[in-house]
């Protein structure tokens, strides 16, 4: 929040947060008419009831829907950026407040919107989901398929022996293949064809230990990147950033090098360590493309 003081004297009406910017979303109507999510996705969300957000979801989808008015303090600002650049979200919500929901909706209107601008209707890797365990992971790929109904995007959850990168190129799958048929079999060329089954799909859900793993099946010491990357979601960020996960989940973050990347973190609960981690590595990030952020 970037009020000057001076503004904030004004009264105590403001001290108590009704400033709050972007304003909280009110239902889900308001995702169609104010932050122009696609048809289809809006339609989805209607057909499975959804009407008045949770608080969560009030709070973080206007912050990921208009990524643009989050990160700074003004328009002016963040127009020098010119970029595409998504926020970076640290949001801390009980359990059962609909967090998948909140992170769900806009990676797939942003993929949505994506392809139609681009008329591509390839799958190129844009988002990845971390969850701890393979039931969280599973349950997040069900929900995801109901609200990707008819949009043509493709949920996929990480399975052992899945391959994300191509042999042939390791690291770019987001243009290897322009000249190539969506077939599974094609992505690689056949001197270098891996024997893993090269998965391709828009979104992908996985635990930390299968998607590290497939990073580093060919070069352990150098795992392989993501750059097609848009997105990064870590659902239960405090399980995935404790000393299990923790190596794990940075590794892929790590591998996550797309220049515009955007990281969100989920929890019910976040410890100062992992708030502090969180920060400092989004900080981090943050100057290395040479944006500023509010504190
Ligand atoms: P969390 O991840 O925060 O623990 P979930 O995303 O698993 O919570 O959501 C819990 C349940 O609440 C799910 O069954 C989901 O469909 C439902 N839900 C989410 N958002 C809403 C909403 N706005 N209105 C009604 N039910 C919702
Ligand atoms: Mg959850």
């Amino acid at each position: 929040k970037k009020s000057k003081k001076s503004k904030a004297d004004k009264g105590a009406e403001k001290k108590k947060g009704t400033e709050v910017y972007p304003q909280p979303l009110e239902a889900f109507g308001d995702l169609r008419t104010t932050y122009g999510i696609s048809r289809r996705l809006g339609e989805n969300l209607f057909q499975q009831g959804y009407k008045v957000p949770t608080e969560v979801q009030m709070g973080s989808l206007p912050l990921l829907l208009r990524p643009k008015i989050a990160l700074g303090s003004s328009m002016t600002e963040l127009d020098d950026f010119n970029t595409d650049n998504g926020v970076n979200l640290l949001a801390v919500a009980p359990t059962g407040s609909g967090k998948t929901l909140a992170f769900l909706i806009p990676v797939v209107d942003s993929i949505v919107q994506r392809r139609r601008a681009n008329d591509d209707k390839r799958h190129s890797l844009e988002a990845v989901v971390v969850a701890p365990t393979k039931e969280l992971a599973s349950q997040i790929v069900n929900e995801a398929k109901k609200f990707c109904v008819g949009t043509g995007i493709k949920v996929v959850g990480m399975r052992k022996g899945m391959s994300i990168v191509p042999e042939s190129n390791s690291g770019t799958t987001q243009d290897s293949s322009s000249e190539e048929e969506e077939s599974e079999l094609d992505d690689a060329t056949p001197k270098l064809k891996s024997l893993l089954p090269l998965v391709r799909t828009d979104i992908l859900v996985t635990t930390p230990g299968l998607l590290q793993s497939a990073l580093s099946s060919t070069m352990p010491e150098h795992p392989a990147s993501l750059p097609s990357v848009r997105t990064l979601i870590l659902d239960e960020a405090d399980v995935l950033l404790d000393p299990l996960f923790r190596d794990q989940s940075l590794g892929i973050w790590n591998s996550c090098t797309n220049t515009e990347l955007c990281v969100t973190l989920w929890s019910a609960t976040m410890g100062s360590n992992i708030e502090e981690l969180a920060s400092s590595t989004i900080q981090s990030r943050a100057t290395r493309i040479g944006l500023q952020l509010s504190p």
